[in-house]
């Protein structure tokens, strides 16, 4: 493989896909999101001060640095591992309202992630992607049939869903045409409702990049190990742990925010702010099996035995099913899927699905992660609320957790509120607008430009056989894509290999990618949905992180 560096000076005027290429941002603006730039943001980490710092690079991380940058505060980011290391790349991967939590009564959290989902697919449309959404009712089972259209018309109804994408209840052809392999017995009929899947790592990192793009100071790899206080025990800084070179070193903010997931109560202890409201940490497990061993056509949530609902995929080559939902309180840095884990959920497909009986030899692979619940007394994992808190304290500690993916923007944008009119009343700031700030450079307008590009990169690709690679392309870098081929073309025809040498070299160049697992986790889910591309390219990949050492 050739291990040359894009050159940025030699941007195309005229895209591969045809398209013209007004390429611009990070890279013209201020220091570029690649690990190039690491010494010089480390640098300006302990040189400036600012406004305000948030520790953890997940999604509500991302968002809160996107929507206080936008707003003109000077704000740093630190990440102990890689960007969207925790929760954020171990989600089910949908843009979801939760029709879950209107059984519970959540009509105030079913309405703001049911109406933040089209806001989303509009921020960013290649990585948010309508999905219609099939649940099979069946005789025995918890969800009627005329409760589940009454509770679907109210989720339809919060959310705000325009009137082509509203619930459509199915007969019981109906059910099974749309999705044949369903078990026959016992089917009543089914509902057909709109949801959003996306990538969850690829959502925060683009996040992260914007926000970068209007001027956050960000960096991956860096732990924040204890706090800095003024006279008054206000805190007035962080001490940071850089993990790549054991170095220590101080950061100055005004106003610190605990945006750490699963860690929230771990970094509070540091602040010795534990009193009050604590995490209940409940694990979620999904499971991959090529899409021949499940061959569904569709996107199902149907009933397990227990009562429980549960999620089949289909996503590229693969179906992935998720998720189980039971207490955790092992290590938060090494979560994985048990035996038991795995076998719930085989049970689950088993069972509900005709002729299909999946071994555990035939997952190809698994993710697990913690949701950071707020506890309450009494109730059980699956009864505890989805919804965010914040949490302050004292010594100025902002922290929050809870949340979905799905609300990011509207929990970063109650974050910021606060943290100007308690810290920055004096300071004109602009209201919030973080719902027209597209997250990807370059974004498309809508679905229908999406789908003309893709068409155009599979056209492209055709000629090297890789068409089929163009729905992961396009899904995954947007119109960047265009840059990935532009690289691969200096092979002059472009083959799998040159592709790959593209695609990494566009990371390390734009999404600060330090280590292998970067790259093949959570840059391109690789390791879960193509594991065969990984296990032929994870040498050169390997060689390549090591090449760039040197
Ligand atoms: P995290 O993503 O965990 O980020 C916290 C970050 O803080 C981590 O990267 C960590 O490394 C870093 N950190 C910790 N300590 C320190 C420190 N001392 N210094 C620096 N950094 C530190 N939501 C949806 O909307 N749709 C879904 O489909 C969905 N499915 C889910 C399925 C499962 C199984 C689970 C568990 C959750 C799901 N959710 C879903 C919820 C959603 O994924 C989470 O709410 C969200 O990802 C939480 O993001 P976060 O940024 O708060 O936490």
């Amino acid at each position: 493989m050739n291990n040359s560096s894009i050159d940025n000076s030699s941007a195309l005027a005229v895209s591969p896909s045809g398209m013209p290429s007004q390429r611009h941002g990070a890279r013209e603006l201020g220091l570029a999101f690649s690990v190039h730039s690491r010494p010089q943001i480390l640098e300006q980490l302990q040189s400036k001060p600012f406004d305000l710092l948030i520790i953890g690079g997940g999604i509500t991380g991302a968002g809160i640095a996107l929507d206080a940058a936008s707003r003109g505060l000077r704000v740093a980011l630190v990440e102990k591992n890689d960007f969207a290391f925790g929760t954020s790349s171990r989600s089910t991967k949908l843009i979801h309202g939760g029709l879950r939590y209107l059984k519970q009564l959540e009509f105030g959290l079913v309405k703001e992630v049911g109406s933040e989902r089209a806001v989303v697919h509009k921020l960013a449309p290649h990585l948010v992607i309508p999905e219609k959404m099939l649940l099979p009712l069946s005789e025995g089972k918890s969800m009627g049939y005329w409760l589940t259209s009454i509770g679907l018309k109210i989720y339809d109804w919060l959310a705000g869903v325009k009137e082509e994408d509203r619930r459509r209840m199915l007969t019981r052809p109906q059910t099974l045409k749309a999705e044949p392999l369903l078990k026959k017995e016992g089917i009543k009929g089914g509902a057909l409702y709109a949801e959003y899947r996306t990538d969850d790592a690829r959502l925060t990192i683009e996040i992260m990049k914007t926000a970068a793009r209007l001027g956050a100071t960000v960096i991956n790899y860096s732990k924040v190990v204890g706090f800095q206080y003024d006279a008054e025990g206000k805190i007035n800084g962080v001490k940071v742990q850089d993990e790549i070179s054991n170095h220590e070193f101080s950061v100055r903010a005004v106003v610190v925010v605990n945006a750490t997931g699963p860690w929230v109560d771990e970094v509070r202890q540091a602040d010795h702010t534990i009193s009050g409201k604590r995490l209940h940490l409940t694990k979620g497990v999904h499971i991959v099996v090529d899409h021949s061993a499940l061959p569904i056509q569709q996107a199902i949530y149907f009933e397990v035995a227990d009562g429980r609902l549960i999620f089949a995929i289909p996503r590229y080559a693969k179906t992935y099913i998720g998720t189980t939902d039971t207490n955790y309180k092992g290590s938060k840095d090494e979560v994985t899927a048990t035996q038991t884990d795995i076998q719930y959920l085989l049970d689950g497909v088993n069972q509900n699905f005709d002729g299909i009986q999946l071994q555990a030899s035939q997952v190809e692979s698994s993710w697990a992660g913690l949701r950071p619940l707020i506890h309450e007394e009494g109730k059980s994992e699956s009864e505890l609320s989805r919804k965010d808190e914040i949490f302050t304290w004292t010594s100025g500690l902002i922290s929050i957790a809870g949340g979905k993916l799905t609300g990011y923007r509207k929990m970063a944008e109650r974050v910021v509120d606060m943290v100007i009119q308690n810290d920055f009343s004096s300071r004109q700031f602009r209201a919030c607008y973080s719902h027209e700030i597209r997250i990807t450079e370059e974004s498309f307008s809508n679905h229908e430009e999406v789908t003309k590009y893709r068409k155009n990169i599979a056209a492209i690709l055709k000629e090297s056989q890789l068409d089929s690679m163009a729905d992961y392309l396009v899904a995954n870098y947007g119109r960047q894509v265009d840059e990935i081929l532009a690289y691969a073309r200096k092979e002059k025809i472009i083959t799998a290999d040159s592709l790959l040498q593209a695609e990494l070299e566009f990371c390390f160049q734009n999404e600060m990618i330090v280590k292998p697992e970067d790259f093949f986790n959570r840059r391109t889910g690789m390791i879960y949905f193509d594991n065969a591309r990984l296990m032929k390219f994870k040498s050169a990949i390997e060689y390549f992180f090591e090449s760039k050492r040197k």
